[in-house]
């Protein structure tokens, strides 16, 4: 994947507007534009990575801090007692548009598998 600009590094830089549910050094979540449940938030890590697989250049702590970004907004979204989904798109077939690694946490709503 190419590293390009992308929306997600415009709304990290503040240059485009979007609800921003919590932020901190290590993750920056904010509400999905066209929300598929009634808790849709994405959460990026602020230090940028474009796809899934660059997942593996990082450190554990990088990623295990990341990983823990995520849980900390599910929780504070106040999901956990019903349960909730989380997503990362990559590539093609996985319906990545935005290439800009971003957590997709879904809930509010009974989810079904198998996924689309
Ligand atoms: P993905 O298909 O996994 O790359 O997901 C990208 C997500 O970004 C989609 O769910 C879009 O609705 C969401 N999205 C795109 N532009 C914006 C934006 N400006 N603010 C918030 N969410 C956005």
């Amino acid at each position: 994947m190419t590293e390009e600009i992308t929306v997600f590094d415009r709304i990290k830089s503040k240059e485009i507007p979007a609800k921003i549910i919590y932020e901190d050094e290590v993750v920056l979540a904010f509400q999905d534009i066209n929300p598929q449940a009634p808790v849709h938030v994405l959460v990026i890590p602020q230090n940028k990575i474009v796809g899934f697989p660059d997942i593996l250049d990082l450190d554990q702590k990088d990623l295990g801090a990341f990983l823990q970004g995520v849980a900390r907004v599910a929780k504070q979204l106040g999901l956990e007692a019903q349960g909730y989904r989380v997503i990362f798109n990559y590539g093609k077939n996985g319906q990545q548009t935005v290439e800009y690694v971003h957590a997709h946490i879904l809930g509010g709503r009974q989810m079904k598998w198998p996924p689309g």
